[in-house]
């Protein structure tokens, strides 16, 4: 899988697009060459209609205050929008024009500082950039695995036949700072972009897992956005699972259980990844539930809500996990470490087990037990 010699690319920030910009007369959105159409918020596909905000789950708002509300952001007026949006991106997966309304959304929080109530998140994301970064080496042949920051929450996830032969990349050169979107901030992420994607080239990889959604999301669209490219293939997770669980399935024992499954908000970015972990559940027979928080309506974990609206977070984890356990879900399994976390401790009140889409393979295989 892995390429010899030194990197065969280097990642590149398109200058051009951001020098034509002002003789478009273009306001805060960038032009892209290859697509050939202005990316993030599209002004000129945006009907008001409202929608992105009176389908939002986290605002509470009439159908009517949401087109005020949007023409506001539009405007650059002031908004309550904008500091009680907690940034779950699903707007962008829901509008109908798909004009991208959190992407501009997101400009405004930044240009707001709404980043300054969430000092000490800020300061650990900044401090990510600087965790020690190794790469543990394995087989030749063996996949190259981004872990990215988030490996020490669930450290225990890389172990059995699923991960012989990875190699791994950790630590903050590899951190892709998506986690910034939570806290109103996308600048970060844009000033990182193309020195984390030269350091994960670096490698001289020809295809990337990405361990963490988040991860996957950046390479995929977000550092395309900000003109980087990206001279390997990114694999998701749930892709990377299934092709294992695949060259692995004589040895696989079907679970035989309903199991609901935590859709991360990076997904709204990828949602393509989902027909892997729906042909994943079917390898290992794993039953989905039929759920009113599934897919496009999905909810965040309670992670991202906890510094801005701490009794929300738990409403929100409540109303998630009861819909899973009424549904019929024996187990949760999530994607993202992040809503591991978050979920961990209260998914025993409503009988659910929670595991990692990892650990429920494993199960599969007969390696490790749940519950
Ligand atoms: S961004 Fe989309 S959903 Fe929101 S007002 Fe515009 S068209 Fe409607
Ligand atoms: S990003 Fe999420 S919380 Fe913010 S307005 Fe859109 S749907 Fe609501």
């Amino acid at each position: 899988m892995r390429v010899a010699g030194p990197a065969q690319h280097t990642a590149y920030r398109s200058e051009w697009g951001l020098l034509i910009r002002p003789l478009l007369g273009m306001r805060d959105w960038r032009y892209d060459f290859k697509k050939g159409e202005c990316i993030m918020f599209h002004e000129d596909r945006c009907t008001v209609c409202g929608d992105c905000l009176s389908w939002c789950p986290y605002i509470e708002i009439d159908e009517e205050d949401a087109r005020k509300e949007f023409k506001k952001i539009i405007d650059g007026d002031p908004s309550r929008v904008i500091s009680e949006c907690v940034s779950c991106m699903g707007c962008d997966e829901i509008c109908p024009e798909k004009a991208n309304p959190f992407s501009l959304i997101i400009k405004r929080q930044e240009a707001q500082g709404e980043f300054k109530r969430f000092e000490k998140a800020k300061q650990n994301m900044e401090l990510a950039y600087s965790m020690p970064s190794e790469i543990r080496t394995g087989s030749e042949d063996g996949p190259v695995i981004d872990l990215c920051t988030v490996w020490p929450m669930t450290p225990h996830l890389f172990e059995g036949v699923l991960f012989e032969g990875a190699t791994f990349l950790k630590g903050g050169r590899y951190f892709c700072g998506i986690g910034f979107y939570h806290i109103g901030m996308e600048s970060p992420v844009e000033e990182h972009a193309a020195a984390v994607v030269e350091e994960v080239a670096r490698c001289g990889a020809r295809e990337i897992v990405c361990f963490h959604d988040d991860c996957y999301t950046f390479f995929k669209v977000k550092a395309p956005e900000f003109g980087v490219e990206v001279p390997f293939r990114v694999v998701s997770w749930p892709e990377f699972l299934y092709r294992r669980m695949k060259e692995l399935e004589e040895r696989i024992r079907p679970l035989d259980v309903s199991v609901a499954y935590q859709r991360p908000c990076a997904s709204r970015y990828t949602p393509e990844k989902d027909a892997f972990v729906d042909d994943l559940f079917e390898l290992i027979g794993a039953r989905k539930p039929s759920r009113s928080f599934e897919g496009v309506r999905a909810l965040c974990c309670g992670g991202s809500l906890v510094p801005r609206d701490y009794e929300m977070s738990n409403r929100i984890k409540h109303q998630n996990l009861k819909d899973a356990a009424d549904a019929g879900a024996r187990i949760m399994v999530t994607l993202c470490p992040m809503c591991f976390l978050n979920l961990r401790k209260r998914a025993p009140e409503h009988n659910l087990l929670l595991t990692t889409i990892s650990d429920l393979c494993r199960a599969a295989l007969g390696e490790i037990a749940i519950g």
